[in-house]
């Protein structure tokens, strides 16, 4: 059996060195110099385009095209189904070690194109040069991790010894798995639900974000490097809403690995659901979805240090995280003093700009939509709170909103209940660390949360009662 060490977390580049700086400035501008081009949909190895196109837009200078990629139909949907389902005949029969040693090629030339894959985010996502860094690192953290785990999945199972039978328990693969994927970690999020498809034994269908389908193209070009057999992972730009169902819907399709919003996330459960002429089996689906999550602060916590927490938690990536915090809930004997410290470290931490420029963490958020829809929350949320900083766009060039802070506001209220995804935090009060969880388990979402407590016992009870 193929013996891989043990799975470690990739480390961050460090853009403190004045080499790693450079070799960053420089990725970028071999970015800048391919912005523009035209990407075609690959499927079976082939690529196509159709007559229908779109633009990738640098969100941070909504002017600049960053590609220009196929808008695809419901044929080459149906198209991308078939070729996929026919190269899991051969696919599905080849060893779990061949598979693994495909992904331990993709991962070396992720490593190998760090930077440059980084460089992709921070033009097409507006990405800070850190967080970008981290997607890439995540990305080749899957296919480690995922490489290792088929070893020890595909190893002899247990099973049930009954006298005078021969019991064998072993997973086998599915078929074909569509992978549909938001645009707040392109490369991440797009190859983690990849990997863990086709190692397992399955051909995948990437269907990216519309907002992030040059880092899409470039996860391709990856995998064709890597020589994977053709039709094994195949790429389907366009838009979800006029191709997605057709995906969605097709009797071949076996399993639908899901990132993305909840109303999205919850449509393509349903349709999944159904039973379709021509059909076999039941459909899996995969769905993770929004999140509106909460930092509950107790008194006695070390006030600083929750402060620094909620605010890289708040405003990293502009918000635009399924995990980030969006209302930070504060007992009300240290009210006063965290808001306080929250907005002094607020104006410490975050540096606006232009991602890529090293020293800025904070940029644009994806598109002109997301900024009207941001826009229109803070709005709402002048009426239903009290507003500390922020509530303006920013500069003009982008989709920039300003990191914004409102106080003050109801558990109830639609700022405390929604999923924003952009730089608003809410601040609210509660009597005690009872309520505080009470509050902060007041949503139809319960994806991430923390606690910043000194008492152990409260911990302990979060760990049980904060349903997150
Ligand atoms: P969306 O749900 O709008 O889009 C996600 C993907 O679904 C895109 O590829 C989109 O295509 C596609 N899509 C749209 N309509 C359909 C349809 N009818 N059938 C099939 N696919 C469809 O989410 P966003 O891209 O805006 O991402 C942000 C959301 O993702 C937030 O809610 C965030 O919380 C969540 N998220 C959750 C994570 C988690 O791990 N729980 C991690 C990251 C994000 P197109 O772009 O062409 O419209």
């Amino acid at each position: 059996m193929m013996d891989l060490d043990e799975f470690q977390n990739e480390r961050l580049t460090d853009f403190s060195a004045a080499d790693r700086k450079q070799e960053m400035q420089q990725a970028i501008q071999g970015v800048r110099r391919q912005l523009g081009n035209e990407y075609e949909i690959v499927i079976g190895g082939e690529r196509f385009r159709s007559n229908e196109k779109f633009n990738s837009i640098n969100p941070s200078l909504s002017g600049e095209i960053v590609g220009v990629f196929q808008k695809g139909s419901q044929a080459l949907a149906d198209k991308a189904v078939a070729s996929a389902n026919e190269a899991f005949e051969k696919w599905s029969r080849i060893s779990a070690t061949e598979r693994v040693k495909y992904l331990i090629a993709v991962s070396r030339i992720m490593k190998e194109r760090r930077l440059e894959l980084a460089s992709w985010m921070v033009i097409e996502v507006g990405k800070s040069w850190v967080e970008a860094d981290a997607d890439v690192a995540e990305a080749s953290d899957f296919c480690e991790f995922y490489a290792r785990q088929m070893l020890r999945l595909s190893a002899p199972q247990p099973s049930v010894r009954v006298e005078f039978e021969k019991n064998a328990m072993s997973y086998i693969p599915l078929g074909v798995v569509i992978v549909v994927t938001p645009w707040n970690f392109p490369l991440a999020i797009l190859s983690g639900m990849t990997f863990a498809a086709i190692v397992s034994g399955n051909t995948a269908i990437m269907k990216p974000s519309s907002d992030s389908p040059a880092v899409a193209a470039q996860l391709m070009n990856i995998f064709e490097e890597a020589e994977l057999p053709p039709g094994v992972v195949n790429l389907l730009t366009g838009s979800g809403s006029e191709i997605g169902d057709t995906l969605v819907d097709n009797p071949r399709t076996r399993l639908v690995a899901f990132t993305g919003s909840k109303e999205v996330g919850l449509r393509i459960n349903e349709r999944a659901a159904k039973h379709r002429n021509g059909q076999i089996w039941i459909k899996k689906v995969i769905a993770e979805m929004g999140g509106k999550n909460a930092i509950v602060v107790d008194e006695g916590a070390d006030l600083a240090a929750a402060a620094t927490g909620v605010a890289a938690a708040a405003f990293g990536y502009q918000g635009q995280k399924c995990s980030a915090c969006s209302r930070v809930i504060v007992v009300k004997s240290v009210y006063d003093e965290f808001v306080q410290k929250l907005q002094e470290e607020t104006r410490t931490l975050i540096y606006e700009g232009s991602v890529e420029q090293p020293e800025v963490n904070f940029g644009p958020v994806i598109n002109e939509r997301a900024q009207e829809s941001i826009m229109a929350y803070i709005e709402i949320g002048r009426r239903e709170g009290k507003l500390l900083m922020g509530g303006e766009k920013g500069s003009s060039e982008g989709y920039f909103v300003q990191p914004t802070i409102f106080s003050d506001v109801s558990p109830q209220a639609l700022i405390a209940k929604e999923e924003i995804f952009g730089p608003v935090l809410v601040v609210i009060r509660a009597d005690h660390f009872d309520s505080a969880i009470d509050i902060a388990n007041q949503t139809d979402y319960g994806l991430t949360g923390s606690v910043y407590t000194r008492d152990r016992k409260r911990v302990e009870r979060a760990i049980q009662e904060f349903h997150v």
